[in-house]
Protein backbone atom coordinates (compact mmCIF):
# COMPACT_ATOMS: atom_id res chain seq x y z
CA UNK A 1 0.00 0.00 0.00
CA UNK A 2 1.25 3.31 -0.97
CA UNK A 3 0.71 7.06 0.83
CA UNK A 4 -1.28 9.25 -0.76
CA UNK A 5 1.53 12.12 -1.17
CA UNK A 6 4.07 9.31 -2.62
CA UNK A 7 1.82 8.34 -4.88
CA UNK A 8 1.09 11.97 -6.30
CA UNK A 9 4.82 11.98 -5.99
CA UNK A 10 5.27 9.43 -8.36
CA UNK A 11 2.06 10.24 -10.48
CA UNK A 12 2.19 13.46 -11.40
CA UNK A 13 5.59 14.50 -12.48
CA UNK A 14 5.12 12.01 -15.76
CA UNK A 15 1.93 13.89 -16.62
CA UNK A 16 4.13 17.63 -16.63
CA UNK A 17 6.82 15.70 -18.77
CA UNK A 18 4.23 14.14 -21.18
CA UNK A 19 2.31 16.73 -22.08
CA UNK A 20 0.72 16.38 -26.06
CA UNK A 21 1.23 18.79 -29.16
CA UNK A 22 -0.43 22.15 -29.83
CA UNK A 23 -3.20 23.67 -31.77
CA UNK A 24 -3.94 26.83 -32.55
CA UNK A 25 -7.39 28.50 -32.24
CA UNK A 26 -9.51 31.35 -32.88
CA UNK A 27 -10.72 33.48 -29.90
CA UNK A 28 -14.16 31.36 -30.28
CA UNK A 29 -13.07 28.48 -29.54
CA UNK A 30 -10.59 29.49 -26.96
CA UNK A 31 -12.67 28.60 -23.75
CA UNK A 32 -11.60 26.32 -21.55
CA UNK A 33 -8.30 25.44 -23.49
CA UNK A 34 -4.46 25.78 -22.26
CA UNK A 35 -2.30 28.55 -23.63
CA UNK A 36 0.83 26.74 -24.21
CA UNK A 37 3.08 30.14 -23.86
CA UNK A 38 3.15 33.59 -22.80
CA UNK A 39 1.29 35.76 -24.41
CA UNK A 40 2.95 39.42 -24.52
CA UNK A 41 0.91 42.41 -26.00
CA UNK A 42 2.43 44.23 -28.95
CA UNK A 43 0.56 47.52 -27.56
CA UNK A 44 -0.83 49.74 -25.37
CA UNK A 45 -4.46 49.20 -24.06
CA UNK A 46 -5.75 51.90 -24.20
CA UNK A 47 -3.49 52.91 -27.58
CA UNK A 48 -4.14 56.75 -26.59
CA UNK A 49 -4.90 59.11 -23.81
CA UNK A 50 -8.13 59.31 -23.25
CA UNK A 51 -11.43 61.29 -21.73
CA UNK A 52 -13.01 59.25 -18.73
CA UNK A 53 -16.04 61.14 -19.18
CA UNK A 54 -18.11 62.98 -21.82
CA UNK A 55 -17.18 66.99 -21.01
CA UNK A 56 -14.33 69.21 -21.87
CA UNK A 57 -10.66 68.89 -21.93
CA UNK A 58 -8.95 71.81 -20.74
CA UNK A 59 -5.84 72.64 -19.81
CA UNK A 60 -5.82 73.76 -16.15
CA UNK A 61 -3.42 76.61 -16.38
CA UNK A 62 -5.95 78.84 -18.53
CA UNK A 63 -8.93 77.40 -15.95
CA UNK A 64 -10.39 79.74 -13.47
CA UNK A 65 -13.87 79.36 -12.01
CA UNK A 66 -16.47 81.60 -14.10
CA UNK A 67 -14.25 82.80 -16.93
CA UNK A 68 -15.35 81.94 -19.93
CA UNK A 69 -14.00 79.80 -22.64
CA UNK A 70 -14.53 79.30 -27.01
CA UNK A 71 -15.14 75.63 -27.59
CA UNK A 72 -12.49 75.23 -30.37
CA UNK A 73 -13.49 71.69 -31.77
CA UNK A 74 -15.62 68.33 -30.59
CA UNK A 75 -13.88 65.24 -30.46
CA UNK A 76 -16.12 62.08 -30.09
CA UNK A 77 -14.72 58.47 -29.52
CA UNK A 78 -12.76 57.16 -32.85
CA UNK A 79 -11.64 60.84 -33.57
CA UNK A 80 -8.55 61.91 -34.17
CA UNK A 81 -8.40 65.71 -31.90
CA UNK A 82 -5.98 68.88 -33.24
CA UNK A 83 -3.86 70.10 -30.81
CA UNK A 84 -5.78 72.34 -27.77
CA UNK A 85 -5.82 75.97 -28.92
CA UNK A 86 -5.00 78.12 -25.69
CA UNK A 87 -7.31 79.96 -23.89
CA UNK A 88 -9.98 77.72 -25.62
CA UNK A 89 -11.17 74.07 -24.68
CA UNK A 90 -12.56 71.21 -26.55
CA UNK A 91 -15.78 69.29 -26.25
CA UNK A 92 -14.85 65.98 -25.95
CA UNK A 93 -16.62 62.20 -25.27
CA UNK A 94 -15.77 59.50 -23.09
CA UNK A 95 -13.15 57.08 -25.06
CA UNK A 96 -12.19 60.07 -27.13
CA UNK A 97 -8.75 60.72 -27.67
CA UNK A 98 -7.63 63.75 -25.45
CA UNK A 99 -6.28 66.46 -27.83
CA UNK A 100 -2.17 67.02 -27.34
CA UNK A 101 -2.01 70.48 -25.13
CA UNK A 102 -4.54 69.31 -22.84
CA UNK A 103 -4.24 68.32 -19.01
CA UNK A 104 -7.68 67.40 -17.40
CA UNK A 105 -11.24 66.89 -18.61
CA UNK A 106 -14.18 68.63 -16.89
CA UNK A 107 -17.20 66.67 -16.79
CA UNK A 108 -20.63 68.31 -19.01
CA UNK A 109 -21.76 68.10 -14.89
CA UNK A 110 -19.30 70.65 -13.78
CA UNK A 111 -19.96 72.97 -16.87
CA UNK A 112 -22.31 75.34 -18.00
CA UNK A 113 -23.01 75.96 -21.99
CA UNK A 114 -24.02 80.03 -22.03
CA UNK A 115 -26.18 81.44 -24.28
CA UNK A 116 -23.15 83.08 -26.69
CA UNK A 117 -22.63 79.33 -27.09
CA UNK A 118 -19.43 79.75 -24.50
CA UNK A 119 -18.31 77.58 -21.19
CA UNK A 120 -17.81 78.24 -18.10
CA UNK A 121 -16.97 75.90 -15.24
CA UNK A 122 -17.87 75.44 -11.86
CA UNK A 123 -14.82 73.45 -10.77
CA UNK A 124 -11.51 74.05 -10.97
CA UNK A 125 -9.73 70.45 -12.41
CA UNK A 126 -6.35 69.35 -10.83
CA UNK A 127 -4.15 68.11 -14.20
CA UNK A 128 -4.87 64.11 -15.03
CA UNK A 129 -8.34 64.28 -13.02
CA UNK A 130 -10.68 62.35 -15.55
CA UNK A 131 -7.57 60.86 -18.05
CA UNK A 132 -7.47 57.62 -18.94
CA UNK A 133 -3.84 57.15 -19.95
CA UNK A 134 -2.05 55.13 -22.71
CA UNK A 135 -1.05 51.54 -21.34
CA UNK A 136 -2.58 52.13 -18.48
CA UNK A 137 -4.42 48.60 -18.86
CA UNK A 138 -1.79 46.52 -20.57
CA UNK A 139 1.76 48.19 -21.55
CA UNK A 140 3.21 46.80 -24.61
CA UNK A 141 5.89 44.19 -24.09
CA UNK A 142 3.48 42.84 -21.35
CA UNK A 143 2.61 39.33 -20.50
CA UNK A 144 -1.36 39.24 -20.50
CA UNK A 145 -1.74 35.42 -19.88
CA UNK A 146 0.48 33.20 -19.05
CA UNK A 147 1.56 30.10 -20.01
CA UNK A 148 -0.67 27.57 -18.86
CA UNK A 149 -4.01 29.97 -18.04
CA UNK A 150 -6.92 28.28 -19.05
CA UNK A 151 -8.82 30.53 -20.82
CA UNK A 152 -11.97 31.62 -19.23
CA UNK A 153 -13.83 34.60 -20.65
CA UNK A 154 -12.11 37.21 -18.99
CA UNK A 155 -8.88 35.82 -20.38
CA UNK A 156 -10.35 35.41 -24.11
CA UNK A 157 -11.97 39.05 -23.49
CA UNK A 158 -7.95 40.51 -22.34
CA UNK A 159 -6.62 38.49 -25.84
CA UNK A 160 -9.66 40.56 -27.76
CA UNK A 161 -8.49 43.29 -26.34
CA UNK A 162 -4.82 43.30 -27.30
CA UNK A 163 -6.18 42.55 -31.13
CA UNK A 164 -4.59 38.41 -31.28
CA UNK A 165 -7.88 36.38 -32.91
CA UNK A 166 -5.89 33.00 -32.82
CA UNK A 167 -4.08 31.81 -29.71
CA UNK A 168 -1.78 28.37 -29.27
CA UNK A 169 -3.34 25.81 -27.23
CA UNK A 170 -2.81 22.64 -26.11
CA UNK A 171 -4.09 19.86 -27.81
CA UNK A 172 -7.36 18.62 -26.42
CA UNK A 173 -6.75 15.27 -24.44
CA UNK A 174 -8.84 12.24 -24.76
CA UNK A 175 -9.61 9.98 -22.21
CA UNK A 176 -11.38 6.67 -21.96
CA UNK A 177 -13.90 5.76 -19.97
CA UNK A 178 -15.17 2.25 -18.77
CA UNK A 179 -17.24 0.91 -15.71
CA UNK A 180 -17.07 -2.44 -14.64
CA UNK A 181 -19.70 -4.16 -12.87
CA UNK A 182 -21.84 -7.14 -13.88
CA UNK A 183 -24.67 -5.57 -11.52
CA UNK A 184 -24.72 -1.89 -13.64
CA UNK A 185 -27.72 -0.83 -15.62
CA UNK A 186 -27.83 2.25 -17.21
CA UNK A 187 -30.49 4.95 -16.07
CA UNK A 188 -33.20 4.72 -18.45
CA UNK A 189 -33.80 1.00 -18.64
CA UNK A 190 -36.02 -0.84 -16.08
CA UNK A 191 -33.33 -2.51 -13.04
CA UNK A 192 -33.42 -6.77 -12.84
CA UNK A 193 -33.31 -8.11 -9.37
CA UNK A 194 -29.72 -6.64 -7.77
CA UNK A 195 -28.59 -4.48 -10.32
CA UNK A 196 -27.79 -1.20 -9.47
CA UNK A 197 -27.69 2.36 -11.98
CA UNK A 198 -24.38 3.25 -13.06
CA UNK A 199 -24.02 6.49 -12.03
CA UNK A 200 -19.79 6.49 -11.81
CA UNK A 201 -19.76 7.09 -15.57
CA UNK A 202 -21.86 10.20 -16.05
CA UNK A 203 -19.99 12.22 -12.59
CA UNK A 204 -16.70 11.37 -14.36
CA UNK A 205 -18.16 12.67 -17.92
CA UNK A 206 -19.16 15.55 -16.23
CA UNK A 207 -15.91 16.22 -14.78
CA UNK A 208 -13.86 15.47 -18.08
CA UNK A 209 -16.25 17.75 -19.90
CA UNK A 210 -15.25 20.51 -17.13
CA UNK A 211 -12.00 20.52 -18.22
CA UNK A 212 -12.66 20.69 -22.19
CA UNK A 213 -11.52 17.02 -22.74
CA UNK A 214 -13.07 14.47 -25.00
CA UNK A 215 -14.78 11.50 -23.64
CA UNK A 216 -14.78 8.38 -25.44
CA UNK A 217 -16.60 5.72 -23.33
CA UNK A 218 -17.27 2.05 -23.82
CA UNK A 219 -19.51 1.89 -21.05
CA UNK A 220 -20.45 -1.40 -18.70
CA UNK A 221 -17.93 -3.67 -18.43
CA UNK A 222 -19.05 -6.86 -17.36
CA UNK A 223 -17.36 -8.93 -14.77
CA UNK A 224 -14.79 -11.13 -16.65
CA UNK A 225 -11.24 -10.93 -17.52
CA UNK A 226 -11.48 -11.18 -21.59
CA UNK A 227 -14.25 -8.51 -21.53
CA UNK A 228 -12.10 -6.22 -19.16
CA UNK A 229 -9.18 -6.49 -21.72
CA UNK A 230 -10.47 -6.38 -25.01
CA UNK A 231 -11.99 -2.34 -23.19
CA UNK A 232 -8.83 -1.36 -22.61
CA UNK A 233 -7.54 -2.60 -25.95
CA UNK A 234 -10.40 -0.32 -27.28
CA UNK A 235 -9.73 2.61 -25.03
CA UNK A 236 -5.88 2.06 -25.23
CA UNK A 237 -5.75 4.92 -28.60
CA UNK A 238 -6.77 7.17 -25.74
CA UNK A 239 -4.22 9.44 -23.31
CA UNK A 240 -5.54 8.23 -20.64
CA UNK A 241 -8.37 5.82 -19.47
CA UNK A 242 -10.34 5.95 -16.09
CA UNK A 243 -12.21 2.38 -15.07
CA UNK A 244 -14.48 2.26 -12.11
CA UNK A 245 -14.95 -1.15 -9.94
CA UNK A 246 -13.04 -4.17 -9.73
CA UNK A 247 -9.78 -3.51 -8.31
CA UNK A 248 -9.44 -5.27 -5.41
CA UNK A 249 -8.46 -9.11 -4.92
CA UNK A 250 -11.99 -10.56 -5.16
CA UNK A 251 -12.89 -13.22 -7.46
CA UNK A 252 -14.88 -10.77 -9.23
CA UNK A 253 -11.90 -7.82 -9.83
CA UNK A 254 -10.71 -8.69 -13.17
CA UNK A 255 -8.75 -4.66 -13.75
CA UNK A 256 -5.78 -5.72 -12.21
CA UNK A 257 -4.90 -8.84 -13.63
CA UNK A 258 -6.12 -7.18 -17.44
CA UNK A 259 -4.02 -4.06 -16.78
CA UNK A 260 -1.17 -6.62 -15.76
CA UNK A 261 -1.73 -8.30 -18.96
CA UNK A 262 -2.10 -5.54 -21.46
CA UNK A 263 0.50 -3.07 -19.98
CA UNK A 264 2.04 -2.64 -16.91
CA UNK A 265 0.93 -1.84 -13.29
CA UNK A 266 2.92 0.81 -11.53
CA UNK A 267 1.06 1.26 -8.22
CA UNK A 268 -1.66 -0.66 -6.43
CA UNK A 269 -3.86 0.05 -3.71
CA UNK A 270 -3.44 4.26 -1.59
CA UNK A 271 -3.75 4.53 2.24
CA UNK A 272 -6.42 6.68 1.58
CA UNK A 273 -10.35 6.68 3.05
CA UNK A 274 -12.23 6.44 1.17
CA UNK A 275 -10.55 4.85 -1.88
CA UNK A 276 -7.92 2.36 -0.91
CA UNK A 277 -8.08 -0.22 -4.56
CA UNK A 278 -6.20 2.19 -6.70
CA UNK A 279 -3.92 1.56 -9.88
CA UNK A 280 -2.74 2.95 -11.55
CA UNK A 281 -0.53 2.19 -14.53
CA UNK A 282 -0.13 2.42 -18.71
CA UNK A 283 -1.54 0.01 -21.38
CA UNK A 284 0.42 -0.69 -24.37
CA UNK A 285 -0.71 0.22 -27.99
CA UNK A 286 -0.16 -1.93 -30.83
CA UNK A 287 1.84 1.06 -32.47
CA UNK A 288 4.31 0.90 -29.86
CA UNK A 289 2.87 4.02 -27.35
CA UNK A 290 1.18 3.74 -24.45
CA UNK A 291 -2.13 5.20 -22.76
CA UNK A 292 -1.97 5.94 -19.08
CA UNK A 293 -4.18 4.35 -16.42
CA UNK A 294 -6.30 4.83 -13.59
CA UNK A 295 -8.59 2.00 -12.11
CA UNK A 296 -10.48 3.45 -9.09
CA UNK A 297 -12.90 1.81 -6.82
CA UNK A 298 -16.64 1.07 -7.90
CA UNK A 299 -18.02 2.70 -5.07
CA UNK A 300 -19.68 6.32 -6.10
CA UNK A 301 -17.87 8.76 -3.37
CA UNK A 302 -14.40 6.77 -3.94
CA UNK A 303 -14.52 7.05 -7.92
CA UNK A 304 -15.50 10.71 -7.20
CA UNK A 305 -13.23 11.89 -4.85
CA UNK A 306 -10.09 9.73 -6.45
CA UNK A 307 -10.75 11.41 -9.51
CA UNK A 308 -10.81 14.77 -8.00
CA UNK A 309 -7.52 14.21 -5.47
CA UNK A 310 -5.19 12.24 -8.17
CA UNK A 311 -6.70 11.82 -12.18
CA UNK A 312 -7.64 15.23 -12.45
CA UNK A 313 -4.78 16.89 -11.51
CA UNK A 314 -2.76 14.43 -13.51
CA UNK A 315 -4.55 15.41 -16.60
CA UNK A 316 -4.65 18.95 -15.80
CA UNK A 317 -0.47 18.48 -15.91
CA UNK A 318 -1.30 16.87 -19.15
CA UNK A 319 -2.81 19.21 -20.62
CA UNK A 320 -0.40 22.01 -19.90
CA UNK A 321 -1.04 23.17 -16.52
CA UNK A 322 1.31 23.79 -13.51
CA UNK A 323 1.49 22.39 -10.52
CA UNK A 324 0.95 24.73 -8.80
CA UNK A 325 -2.56 25.12 -10.61
CA UNK A 326 -3.31 21.75 -10.09
CA UNK A 327 -2.29 21.02 -6.14
CA UNK A 328 -5.30 21.13 -4.43
CA UNK A 329 -2.64 20.55 -1.49
CA UNK A 330 -2.11 24.08 -1.93
CA UNK A 331 -5.35 25.45 -1.95
CA UNK A 332 -6.07 23.62 1.87
CA UNK A 333 -7.11 25.81 4.89
CA UNK A 334 -7.72 25.63 8.52
CA UNK A 335 -11.41 25.18 9.81
CA UNK A 336 -12.36 24.12 13.46
CA UNK A 337 -14.29 21.02 13.94
CA UNK A 338 -17.74 21.49 15.40
CA UNK A 339 -18.04 17.67 15.66
CA UNK A 340 -15.87 14.27 16.80
CA UNK A 341 -14.19 11.38 15.36
CA UNK A 342 -13.30 8.88 17.43
CA UNK A 343 -12.38 6.09 15.78
CA UNK A 344 -9.72 7.13 13.57
CA UNK A 345 -8.18 4.47 10.48
CA UNK A 346 -4.64 3.58 11.79
CA UNK A 347 -3.53 1.77 8.72
CA UNK A 348 -5.03 4.80 6.29
CA UNK A 349 -5.77 8.83 6.21
CA UNK A 350 -8.88 9.90 5.80
CA UNK A 351 -11.02 12.18 4.23
CA UNK A 352 -14.43 13.23 6.05
CA UNK A 353 -17.03 14.93 3.82
CA UNK A 354 -17.61 18.35 5.95
CA UNK A 355 -20.29 21.12 5.52
CA UNK A 356 -18.47 24.25 6.26
CA UNK A 357 -20.28 27.43 7.81
CA UNK A 358 -18.49 30.43 9.04
CA UNK A 359 -15.16 28.63 9.30
CA UNK A 360 -16.79 25.51 11.35
CA UNK A 361 -16.96 22.27 10.03
CA UNK A 362 -19.85 20.07 10.86
CA UNK A 363 -19.91 16.33 9.85
CA UNK A 364 -21.91 14.88 6.90
CA UNK A 365 -23.79 12.21 8.87
CA UNK A 366 -23.48 9.55 6.46
CA UNK A 367 -19.61 9.00 5.76
CA UNK A 368 -20.25 5.48 3.73
CA UNK A 369 -18.31 5.35 0.58
CA UNK A 370 -21.36 4.81 -1.35
CA UNK A 371 -23.57 7.44 -0.42
CA UNK A 372 -23.49 10.23 -3.56
CA UNK A 373 -25.91 12.52 -1.77
CA UNK A 374 -22.90 13.27 0.82
CA UNK A 375 -21.04 14.59 -1.81
CA UNK A 376 -23.94 16.83 -2.71
CA UNK A 377 -24.88 18.05 0.77
CA UNK A 378 -21.52 18.78 2.22
CA UNK A 379 -18.81 21.65 0.68
CA UNK A 380 -15.51 19.82 0.97
CA UNK A 381 -13.03 17.55 2.55
CA UNK A 382 -11.04 17.86 5.73
CA UNK A 383 -8.03 15.70 5.69
CA UNK A 384 -6.72 13.42 8.73
CA UNK A 385 -3.73 11.98 9.25
CA UNK A 386 -3.66 7.99 10.23
CA UNK A 387 -5.32 7.55 13.71
CA UNK A 388 -6.01 11.05 14.00
CA UNK A 389 -8.97 11.73 16.55
CA UNK A 390 -10.75 14.69 16.65
CA UNK A 391 -12.29 16.42 19.50
CA UNK A 392 -15.11 19.52 19.31
CA UNK A 393 -12.79 22.97 18.65
CA UNK A 394 -9.90 21.14 17.14
CA UNK A 395 -8.33 22.89 13.78
CA UNK A 396 -8.15 20.59 10.86
CA UNK A 397 -6.67 20.94 7.23
CA UNK A 398 -9.73 21.49 4.98
CA UNK A 399 -10.64 21.56 1.07
CA UNK A 400 -13.69 23.12 -0.52
CA UNK A 401 -14.96 21.07 -3.25
CA UNK A 402 -15.13 24.42 -5.40
CA UNK A 403 -11.30 25.05 -4.70
CA UNK A 404 -11.23 20.84 -5.19
CA UNK A 405 -12.68 21.02 -8.40
CA UNK A 406 -11.21 24.26 -9.76
P1 LIG B 1 -16.25 -2.63 -6.82
O1 LIG B 1 -15.19 -1.59 -6.67
O2 LIG B 1 -16.36 -3.17 -8.19
O3 LIG B 1 -16.10 -3.70 -5.77
O4 LIG B 1 -17.61 -1.89 -6.51
C1 LIG B 1 -17.86 -1.32 -5.25
C2 LIG B 1 -19.28 -0.83 -5.13
O5 LIG B 1 -19.50 0.22 -6.07
C3 LIG B 1 -20.34 -1.84 -5.44
O6 LIG B 1 -21.39 -1.70 -4.51
C4 LIG B 1 -20.76 -1.54 -6.82
O7 LIG B 1 -22.07 -1.97 -7.10
C5 LIG B 1 -20.65 -0.02 -6.86
N1 LIG B 1 -20.38 0.45 -8.22
C6 LIG B 1 -19.49 -0.09 -9.07
N2 LIG B 1 -19.50 0.56 -10.24
C7 LIG B 1 -20.42 1.52 -10.15
C8 LIG B 1 -20.90 2.53 -11.03
N3 LIG B 1 -20.43 2.63 -12.28
N4 LIG B 1 -21.85 3.37 -10.59
C9 LIG B 1 -22.34 3.25 -9.34
N5 LIG B 1 -21.93 2.33 -8.46
C10 LIG B 1 -20.99 1.46 -8.84
MG1 LIG C 1 -17.36 -4.66 -9.11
Amino acid sequence: MVELDDLLAQVWPLAASNTPGTDTVNLNAALGRVVVGDVFSQLNVPQHDNSGMDGYAVRCADLAKGVQFAVSQRVPAGASPLPLQAGTVTRIFTGAPIPPGADAVVMQEDASVLANGLVTFNAVPTPNQWIRRAGEDIACGQVVVPKGTVLDAIHVGLLASIGVDRVDVVKRLKVGVMVTGSELQNPGKALEPGQIYNSNEFVWSGFLKAMNIDVESVGIVPDNLEATCSALERLAECDAVVSSGGVSVGEEDHVKPAIERMGELRAWKVAMKPGKPIAFGHINRSDGGQSWFFGLPGNPVSSALAFQLIVKPFLGLLQGQSMGQVDWRLRMHPVKADFAWAKPDMCREEFLRVDVQSGCAGLFPNQSSGVLTSLAQSSGLVRLAKGQVVAPGDVLNYVSYQDLMK
